[in-house]
């Protein structure tokens, strides 16, 4: 048994190479690839991938898998290597009912559908991509029908990013969510709105970046193990345990961009530092779902990096990182600009109160399409309706509508939006549950401190890499089932202080 360990270790080792040199690639395009680079790189990429997927789909692996059944029955559950037998069996499970010709077509109609989308957003033409968008909702029922005896046709979808997470579990929460949001947001539309014109001076690029990185350094960020970058669209990446990078990218005119940016994606890069290094190599070493990777940025963002006692501590230091700017400005002024909630369009530009009804949105849309109530050519209408109802405004056009999000263009529709506001959910359940273990920490944050509550993430979540699922995790941690009761409780108690709820 030892030797067939080995070996089904030695497989998932090199799966791992090539899907680490995908990823540098792609961090090397987001960064600092000169244009000419680009039809080469995607070239690239999608041989590494091919490479890696056929490795891994391999029969040769699942022969492995089950050599070793019997060994990983004899372990506990929880043990390193029983939990490595279990998780990439049902990985192997998993890819191998989806047939490699379906995978490529899949693949390349995404990036052809891709293309369209860049120039029919800025037309603001729907009707460029409707032809696009019809076959992608034909390939993703397709897709969830390799999985038979699914009770929702979107949980086959659901289950790859957010392994566990079915139709039936999310649809009540996201309602009750949305039942105390609606009112929320419109009590905050009907309060006079907040200046937060001291965000919108000047501020130089280099002193913003400065300050981000020592507010990470301090969370526990390691730049031994990681550095960060400049790009578009802000990301963190892993190319080993040793070596898990982040990006950024800032506004001149905006303070809030760069700032939180860096806080998010250094949330998702803790998380991934903070895996066990014996995992290295393994397909334990990665987060375990979008939603638990999503409540690690979003806690470090907006419920530490956006608290009053945070910036009790560290906003004297942005005063004197920008003395000409902010002198002026009480601390209060700043907090309150920092927590403006606006009905805003544009999803990925949305407060922390607002962006979970987006979410919502899209996740009901992408239910309605899968499910056949709702036709693709009937979803700008459906879109600018919903979001009436939701938000009180309407787009003014498709492109900051229904064309804003690049999910349903370049991937499947289904599976793509729910981990978001999973990820807010969890993030007050998890830090709820670290303040009761450690009231400590509240004072610690307003000293600049972050010691025990990385160190909570660590031993709780971070260490387990992808050992447990999100439920089997949330379950250890917090003692039960996923929970809405702290998110909310957490929204009413800040935001009842800001506006008059
Ligand atoms: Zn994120």
């Amino acid at each position: 048994m030892e030797s067939k360990l080995q070996e089904l270790k030695t497989r998932l080792t090199e799966i791992d190479d090539l899907e680490s040199a995908a990823s540098l690639l792609h961090w090397d395009q987001t960064t600092y690839m000169p244009p000419g680079g680009a039809s080469a790189r995607a070239r690239q990429m999608a041989t590494l991938n091919r490479l890696a997927h056929e490795k891994f789909t391999d029969p040769a692996v699942g022969e492995l898998l089950e050599a070793l059944r019997d060994y990983e029955e004899s372990l506990p559950h929880d043990s390193d290597e029983a939990s490595l037998i279990r998780v990439t069996r049902h990985a192997y499970e998993k890819a191998a009912k989806v047939p490699p010709a379906f995978m490529a077509e899949l693949h390349s109609h995404g990036s052809e559908s891709y293309q369209v989308w860049t120039k029919a957003r800025p037309d603001n033409d729907f009707g460029a991509v409707q032809p696009y968008l019809e076959k992608t909702l034909d390939l993703s029922r397709q897709f969830a029908d390799f999985f038979p005896g699914y009770a929702q046709i979107a949980d086959p979808l659901i289950d790859f990013p957010d392994e566990g997470m079915t139709v039936s579990i999310i649809r009540p929460l996201f309602a009750t969510l949305r039942e105390q949001l609606v009112p929320i947001v419109q009590a905050i539309a009907d309060a006079p709105p907040v200046d937060d014109s001291c965000l919108h001076q000047t501020f130089p690029e280099a002193q913003q970046l400065a300050f981000g990185t020592d507010v990470i350094k301090r969370f526990g960020y390691d730049f031994e193990r990681g550095r960060q970058d400049k790009t578009h669209h802000p990301f963190a990446t892993k190319f080993s345990l040793g070596d898990v990078r982040i990006t950024t990218r800032s506004r001149e005119d905006d303070l809030s961009e760069a700032l939180f940016s860096t806080m998010h994606e250094a949330g998702h890069g803790m998380y991934e530092q903070g895996i066990c290094m014996d995992f290295e190599g393994t397909p334990l070493a990665n987060g375990t779902s979008a939603g638990v990777h999503e409540s690690q940025s979003r806690l470090w963002e907006n419920i530490v990096g956006r608290s009053r006692g945070f910036w009790r501590f560290f906003y004297p230091k942005l005063q004197s990182t920008f003395p000409d700017q902010l002198r002026r400005v009480p601390m209060e002024t700043f907090y309150r600009a920092i927590n403006k909630v606006e009905r805003s369009l544009i999803r990925t530009d949305a407060d922390e109160v607002t962006y979970n009804l987006h979410v919502m949105l899209r996740f009901d849309l992408e239910l309605d399409l899968l499910e056949g109530t709702l036709a693709v050519s009937e979803l700008p209408d459906a879109w600018r309706e919903r979001f009436q109802a939701d938000f009180g405004i309407v787009p003014p056009d498709d492109r900051d509508g229904v064309l804003q999000d690049v999910h349903w263009y370049a991937g499947t529709i289904g599976g793509c939006f729910q981990g978001y506001t999973l990820g807010n959910i969890l993030n007050a359940q998890f830090f709820e549950t670290a303040l009761n273990a450690h009231p400590e920490i509240t004072s610690e944050i307003e000293a600049g401190e972050f010691g025990t509550l990385h160190g909570w993430l660590k031993e709780n979540i971070y260490q387990h890499g992808s050992k447990y699922t999100a439920p089997e995790l949330i379950e250890r941690v917090t003692g039960g089932p996923l929970r809405i009761e702290p998110y909310i409780r957490y929204l009413r108690s800040k935001y009842g202080e800001l506006y008059p709820l």
